[in-house]
């Protein structure tokens, strides 16, 4: 608009690097960003933000952003209107759903996108296409956190808020590199350990930069934290510090959860664990002597075959120890994206609607039919994962995609790509032109956050306000818009004209959500989820009971499972997570000047002792191979890591991204892939 041209103005938005959720004004002259200005009253971060936060936008204005639709033809992409993309689409969505059926299409939603946009996408695969074939990348990380919470205590999110972490007396870090993957909230718990003598325990493959500041370290071997973390469990309960009272009053299935502890003695983790035994019992007695426990976790617990166990095993010992229903106390799964969290809580999942009402329930699906006027499917869908068998099945014809580079963060990339290429017609709307887009039928251009209005529900189920600061760049428009546009050509009458009736919907369906509204949500005001009808939200979990029928939370007896190791011919041990610097894949954030100087490419972290071993040193250029694939590389050399142990920054989209290694291998329960269990073996391409 005119206005926005020529005055400077100032518009609250949220941080869409992480799932911390720091929100702050941004100043803006018609399209140019002038500055990031953190307020006091941001929930929370106050007045903190990391580099990506302050210096991440250049983005929004790359000369890379998509401005109009794109069709294929033949092999190039042809600019077309919206009129034509959109009829192109209704025309293949029809024919593929006569032909083969609802179950041939599905639909990937976002992370990166707004809760309004998440809930229209599963709404757009159930209620107009008729499947369940919906999904979205909390797959590719969280949903072991998720089903491991689930089963142990009902709720899919952190037990408490950020500034709860702050209050515990005893913080545990597992499989999580806090200081690069959650910056603001790492300053947060460094700061009450350095001021206020929290104790902190650091469990990681890596020694980073959270490791050296710990009180205790401990470096298991890759995938084999049940086995410490039970032995942990089992050791308190043995010396008789098992919170009794909490146990007796609140929680199920303790006998039967003592039985399945058994093996798991402090010597047999020892053994298979490579932790000396003294360090889990210092652990076994921090426990004891804090007042308050939080266990924090991230991928490293969760991308593994046996992640949700993990996860499981870590609410088990809160449980035990009482470490739930108090603020500082509790289950921390750390969300990565900025909405990972909202984009499940608002049903773009294939066996849950919004509010995780599963799919399965007559009475949900009734309550559903009622109100968008037609039936839906019954059977769950595919995840992502399943989907890209069954393209390669031939059952799966048709993909419509969002603001998801899923040719590049999905595992074994390769097999993925392969996928693409089978798929009849696919469908990706993104800002930029991705991988994924590279391989799509009909690309429709979106706009980023600073670009439309919304809200993103971060890592505390803190659902907060995003406001458009500017207008969408060329014809490029909101998602939430485009999924209308969709929806209305396959025949629909969707007359939603602002995100905020969206929300008002989702209210009203999903339980979880009952008091959510724009009213409450203005400027910085938030609520963290469940919301009662009145308004009233609920910063901290389980003050009263677990949400089960009878009030009570369910130990659930976990089994390890083996993860892949290295062998003879493959004989090195792949790790892999995020740098400070960088987003994800780094499409957005290698658009930023700044960022891309101080950090242009991924490397390979590798131990002084396999350095010696090898001859390498930094700047060493290396191919690693795995059994799906190889990248070229080069070397760093660190004692971050050790042994036979390596690691790669998963921010590269292009030549060295990391999925070229990782497998199909995945998660048993959530199918979430297990993207740190990759062997390779290695070749000096060029010495330094
Ligand atoms: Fe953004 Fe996360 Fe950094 Fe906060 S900590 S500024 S949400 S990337």
């Amino acid at each position: 608009s005119a206005m926005r041209d020529n005055r400077i103005s100032k518009t609250k938005t949220v941080c869409t690097y992480c799932g911390v959720g720091c929100s702050f004004d941004v100043w803006t002259k018609g399209r140019d960003i002038l500055k990031i200005d953190p307020q006091t009253e941001a929930p929370a971060n106050g007045i903190s933000t990391c580099i990506k936060g302050k210096f991440g936008w250049d983005y929004v204005n790359s000369e890379e952003r998509l401005t109009k639709p794109l069709i294929r033809r033949g092999d190039e992409f042809h600019e077309a209107t919206w009129d034509e993309a959109l009829t192109l689409i209704k025309e293949k969505f029809t024919e593929i759903k006569s032909r083969d059926g609802a179950e041939a299409l599905s639909f990937i939603s976002s992370s990166k996108c707004t809760n309004e946009e998440s809930y229209l996408m599963q709404k757009l695969g159930r209620a107009i296409i008729g499947t369940n074939n919906i999904d979205n990348c909390s797959r590719y990380c969280q949903s072991p956190a998720t089903a491991g919470l689930f089963r142990t205590v009902g709720y899919g999110g952190d037990a408490g808020s950020i500034k709860d972490i702050e209050m515990a007396s005893l913080v545990i870090t597992i499989g999580s590199n806090t200081s690069e993957s959650h910056p603001v909230l790492s300053t947060r718990v460094k700061s009450s350990h350095k001021l206020h003598g929290q104790k902190l325990v650091v469990a990681d493959l890596r020694k980073h930069e959270m490791a050296n500041r710990s009180d205790v370290f401990i470096s298991p071997e890759s995938g084999t934290d049940l086995i410490w973390l039970s032995a942990v469990t089992k050791h308190i309960i043995d010396r008789g510090w098992a919170d009794e009272t909490f146990i007796t009053n609140r929680v199920n299935g303790f006998d039967e959860y003592i039985e399945s502890l058994e093996k798991y003695t402090l010597a047999y983790a020892e053994e298979v664990t490579g932790v000396h035994k003294d360090r889990l019992i210092e652990i076994a007695e921090m426990i004891r002597d804090a007042e308050t426990t939080s266990i924090l976790w991230a991928m490293g617990v969760t991308q593994h075959l046996g992640g949700s166990d993990t996860s499981t095993a870590i609410s088990n010992l809160l449980l035990v120890t009482g470490n739930y229903g108090r603020p500082g106390a509790g289950a921390y799964p750390l969300r990565g994206h900025n909405n990972v969290q909202g984009a499940s809580d608002f049903g773009s999942m294939p066996d849950k609607m919004p509010g995780y009402e599963p799919v399965h329930d007559e009475q949900v699906r009734a309550k559903y039919e009622a109100a968008w006027g037609v039936p839906l499917p019954e059977k769950p869908g595919l995840n992502n994962h399943e989907m890209v068998e069954a393209i390669h099945d031939g059952k799966l014809k048709s993909m419509y995609l969002k603001g998801e580079d899923m040719g590049i963060v999905d595992s074994n990339i390769n097999h993925v790509h392969g996928a693409f290429e089978k798929l009849e017609f696919f469908v990706v709307q993104d800002i930029f032109l991705t991988q994924t887009a590279k391989f799509a039928d009909v690309v429709l251009p979106a706009s980023p956050s600073l670009e439309k209005d919304g809200t993103f529900t971060n890592t505390e189920r803190r659902i907060q306000r995003i406001y458009q600061a500017i207008d969408p760049l060329g014809d490029s428009k909101p998602d939430w818009e485009i999924i209308r546009e969709v929806a209305n050509r396959l025949g629909a009458d969707w007359s939603y004209t602002h995100p905020g009736e969206i929300m008002e919907e989702a209210a009203d369906l999903a339980t979880l959500f009952a008091g959510v509204s724009y009213d409450r949500l203005k400027g910085y005001e938030s609520l963290q989820w469940p919301v009662m009808p009145d308004g009233k939200d609920t910063p901290v979990l389980f003050m009263e009971e677990f949400p089960f029928e009878d009030g009570k939370a369910r130990l659930y007896p976990v089994e390890w499972t083996e993860p892949v190791r290295y062998d003879d011919e493959y004989d090195l041990h792949v790790n892999n997570g995020r740098l400070l610097e960088h987003f994800h894949e780094g499409n957005m954030t290698y658009q930023s000047v700044g960022i891309t100087r101080k950090t242009p490419k991924a490397f390979v972290e590798v131990s002084p002792e396999l350095a010696k071993e090898r001859s390498l040193s930094d700047g060493t250029l290396v191919r690693l191979k795995s059994p799906y694939g190889s990248v070229k590389i080069e070397c760093l050399v660190t004692d971050r890591v050790r042994n036979k142990e390596i690691y790669i920054p998963l921010n590269d989209n292009n030549e060295a991204a990391v999925n070229f290694l990782t497998s199909s291998y995945s998660d048993k329960d959530t199918d979430t892939p297990a993207y740190k269990e990759v062997k390779v073996k290695m070749e000096i391409l060029k010495e330094k």
